[in-house]
């Protein structure tokens, strides 16, 4: 009966699309990028509907990946989902981590998990599913490397033409990972702001572009990323959340389903102050959170290890600084040799291979447990966006293979004679 019941609910409440930026509406149901005055579209659904025709108890009986939460996600056919195991992550306990710095309620949510090894797979699940419920075929999408390799997957599983630009210097495992799922991949001399400025210049293609906030859907499915951690603490939001931030989307998208979930009537107007961590050598919105300004400033020479944190212009400025400022958070840059540090001590505290992103996060709590911004005692999660085996360059500065002739020994090389 309770199987039953969820199948009758899991239907989509979607109204209508609307912009983030000067309120105009749209109909959905039709491939959008965005508004007319270029502001990103955001997802509107009937949430009262939801509330009187969904209860959350139901929840568990759904399946064990974001699409639980198909109420409050796009797609109106159950067949247009292209799926492959994306979300319902752990939700994880530091302890020994959290004692090494002095936080007694700490939690790591392990986005790594996912498939493709990053979160991204929640974002692009939800909108290649769009793309094939709105009839689009051939997708294009910029990308410092994780979203071109997830929306590799889902295309390749929707059987979507995918077309990818990235940065030369994106990590290895992305452009094989690309290449693997058949993607067309262009490698681009410059950032992601140069690959997108390329894709605009292609417009002639008849590619959609799924550019994070560009196309409505991604953060859809990155808004999940709250869903479930509202549902694993049993609907009590943390005190607070570290989100390694580069589009600012996860973020974004979080700040997006706390509303609505007390819209419906599932949590209370308390909220975690949302901390954004991003890395010294791309920092546009701790420069414009402590400058108190409204919307970011492209951030030259970007550069970090952190490869999904080099974004130097995120559209979602405006959106990411309202969520942090009206949260009680903060914005905290962290240099690359502490995160690649930081990463170490979270892999060996708690078996727990992080991003070098997720393990941003790691310092950036120290930062604030230190200042006294935060105290041991408050809930804190940490979001590890991806897994570290996708930095395997960055981590090899970290982690040197020990194999010159000094370590011919235990815990070095052994040569057998
Ligand atoms: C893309 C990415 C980020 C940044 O995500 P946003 O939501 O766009 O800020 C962080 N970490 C990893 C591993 C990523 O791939």
């Amino acid at each position: 009966m309770a199987a039953l019941r969820y199948h009758m609910r899991a239907m989509t409440t979607l109204t209508h699309l609307q912009c983030s930026a000067c309120g105009k509406t749209y109909e959905a149901g039709r491939a959008l990028n965005v508004c007319a005055c270029g502001g990103p579209l955001l997802a509107r659904y009937d949430l009262e509907k939801a509330r009187r025709g969904w209860n959350r108890a139901w929840i568990p009986n759904g399946p064990s990946t974001m699409w639980r939460y198909q109420p409050i996600l796009p797609v109106r056919k159950p067949e247009s989902i292209v799926t492959l195991g994306e979300g319902y992550t752990p939700l994880i306990r530091a302890r020994r981590l959290g004692e090494r710095i002095g936080s007694a309620n700490l939690w790591i949510k392990d986005e790594g998990l996912n498939p493709t090894g990053s979160f991204k797979a929640r974002g692009l699940s939800c909108a290649v599913s769009m793309a094939v419920e709105l009839g689009v075929r051939k997708l294009v999408i910029p990308s410092a490397g994780n979203a071109a390799s997830a929306m590799a997957a889902y295309a390749a599983a929707a059987g979507l033409e995918a077309h990818i630009f990235m940065p030369r210097d994106v990590p290895q495992a992305n452009y094989i990972e690309c290449r693997a799922f058949g993607a067309r991949v262009t490698l681009v001399d410059g950032l992601i702001s140069d690959c997108a400025r390329m894709i605009g210049e292609r417009a002639g293609e008849g590619w959609f572009d799924v550019s994070t906030l560009k196309e409505p859907y991604r953060i859809e499915g990155k808004k999940t990323m709250g869903y479930e951690v509202a549902e694993q603490f049993h609907w009590e939001l943390p005190d607070a959340i570290f989100y390694p931030t580069g589009g600012g989307v996860g973020l974004i998208g979080m700040w997006k389903a706390f509303e609505e979930m007390e819209r419906m009537g599932w949590i209370s107007a308390r909220r975690p102050k949302m901390i954004a961590v991003q890395a010294s050598g791309c920092q546009p919105i701790v420069r414009a959170f402590e400058e108190g300004e409204p919307r970011s400033r492209f951030w030259d020479n970007a550069s970090t290890v952190a490869s999904g944190l080099r974004v130097p212009k995120p559209l979602g400025d405006f959106l990411i600084l309202e969520a942090v400022r009206a949260s009680g958070g903060a914005a905290i840059a962290v240099e690359d040799a502490e995160l690649l540090e930081a990463g170490g001590d979270l892999a060996n505290d708690e078996g727990i291979f992080a991003a070098p992103e997720g393990a941003a996060c790691v310092v950036a709590l120290r930062r604030l447990l230190e200042s006294g911004f935060l105290n041991r005692d408050e809930r804190v999660v940490i979001y590890n966006t991806g897994a570290g085996l996708k930095y395997l360059e960055a981590y090899s500065t970290r982690f040197p293979r020990l194999d010159g002739g000094e370590h011919d020994k235990l815990g070095g090389l052994i040569t057998p004679r």
